[in-house]
């Protein structure tokens, strides 16, 4: 008999399963891959942003659904904590651009090796290859749990830390979803976050491999107006990058698609600073074609796109050009317009928006509010939040504050 049963061996379950073993439980971890933390080690280009070092009010703007439900876990286990607790566990750490925190070493396996150590050291049992079915219940309180293969282990209290339901073959298939369901929970519907973004629209599809460097995206879902800044890059199916990846989350609740998004190509220039640039440009290139002097301004295979947007006739010369070309010239830039159709499949979403209803769980403890020692951690909770190290904050947080609570 387990004081507590882990299920699923991510950030989140290491995290919950060694605490409540430093708590002095009696801890299994079941996780149905042969090895842990399959996702983590892809994180951040296997680089893995463990976390962000800013102040914990920046982790509570970057969280798109259900930052207020964090509180607590963040009070309970911040950055700072994690960050002390790699270097404890010999993991020494760098801070990158935007405050994204790093092991020094560049190697998410030292993190998951670090866990790992963390797990032995805290007597934590640890089987692979043991996929979970079903939570069992007496009235309403755990009592253990089925193995797929057909075996019940007995157990007072659960972590349910399953993850969400995007790459699928790090483990996260969305078992977690249907066990919550049968014991009465409510699941917001999953949905892709963090996703590259589909268009039908001919012209983005033509500019695969173009990269735009720092662009401003900007969309209205609902009466919000969603902003991100960064990187952009064209592919065959549509739109991906940094900056589509942040904007994606602001969509994937609320967005009806189609949908129009608005792209500042050049937002270090104000309007009137460009319209002045786009002069200068002209000045400087008398007798040349129009569509052949902006090249240090925008990549030159974007030009004739950015014509046909302005509606500009392409054989134009820089004598010919009035002021009335210029100003369009100017406001296709600064607002370029692409139709989004929606989302890659959540399979290819960096992260699942949705997952366990938030309002059926305590935030002081991460119980179930209908299920007696029915504890959640990680992705698996309705909470996401932008790229930058949130993410894994969110699941090491929460899996703490889900484990010592599961310990009490
Ligand atoms: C490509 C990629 C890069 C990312 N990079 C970053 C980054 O750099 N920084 C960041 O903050 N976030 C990043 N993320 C997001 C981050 O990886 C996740 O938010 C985080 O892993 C969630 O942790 P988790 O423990 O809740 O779930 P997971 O990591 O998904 O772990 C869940 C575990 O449960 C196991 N499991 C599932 N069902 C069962 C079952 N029935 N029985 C037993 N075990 C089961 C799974 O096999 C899996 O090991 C990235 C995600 C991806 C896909």
């Amino acid at each position: 008999m387990y004081d507590l049963i882990v299920i699923g061996g991510g950030p989140a379950g290491m995290m919950g399963a060694a605490t409540a073993g430093e708590n002095g439980k009696k801890v299994l971890l079941l996780e149905k891959n042969a090895v842990l933390g399959k996702k983590l080690r892809i994180t951040g280009n296997d680089r893995c942003n463990i976390t962000n070092s800013g102040p914990i009010d920046d982790f509570q703007k970057n969280i798109i659904n259900n930052g207020k439900f964090m509180y607590s876990s963040f009070a309970t286990f911040d950055n700072v904590r994690l960050i002390n607790l790699m270097r404890s566990l010999g993991v020494s750490m760098k801070v990158e651009k935007s405050n994204r925190v790093f092991p020094a070493s560049d190697r998410s396996t030292d993190v998951v090796d670090a866990l790992r150590r963390h797990l032995r050291e805290n007597n934590v049992e640890i089987r692979l290859n043991a996929a979970v079915k079903d939570v069992m219940v007496e009235g309403v309180r755990v009592s253990g749990v089925i193995l797929k293969r057909g075996d019940s282990i007995k157990c007072s209290r659960v972590l349910l830390a399953t993850g969400g339901l995007s790459y699928r073959q790090t483990g996260s298939t969305g078992d977690g979803y249907r066990m919550a369901k049968m014991l009465g929970h409510s699941i917001i519907e999953p949905q892709p976050a963090l996703a590259p973004l589909l268009t039908g629209e001919n012209w983005v599809k033509d500019l695969q491999g173009v990269t735009l460097e720092n662009v401003k995206v900007r969309a209205a879902v609902g009466s919000r107006q969603a902003r991100q800044q960064g990187d952009l890059l064209f592919t065959h199916f549509g739109l991906s990058g940094p900056v589509i990846i942040n904007i994606s989350s602001y969509l994937s609740r609320n967005a009806t698609f189609p949908l129009e998004i608005k792209i500042d190509l050049l937002p270090h220039f104000s309007t009137e600073q460009l319209t002045e640039r786009l002069y200068v440009c002209l000045e400087q290139n008398k007798g040349k074609y129009l569509k052949n002097v902006f090249g240090d301004l925008l990549p030159q295979k974007m030009i004739p796109s950015i014509f046909e947007k302005a509606g500009l006739n392409q054989q134009k010369q820089v004598d010919q050009a009035g002021r009335k070309d210029i100003d369009q010239l100017t406001r296709t830039i600064k607002s370029l317009t692409v139709i989004v159709d929606g989302f890659r499949p959540i399979n290819e979403a960096i992260i699942t928006s949705g997952g366990i209803d938030t309002k059926e769980i305590n935030p002081s403890t991460l119980e179930s509010k209908m299920i007696k020692g029915l504890y959640f951690a990680g992705e698996i909770i309705d909470v996401d939040a932008l790229t930058g190290g949130y993410n894994l904050q969110i699941a090491f947080s929460s899996g703490y504050l889900g484990g010592v609570s599961a310990a009490k």
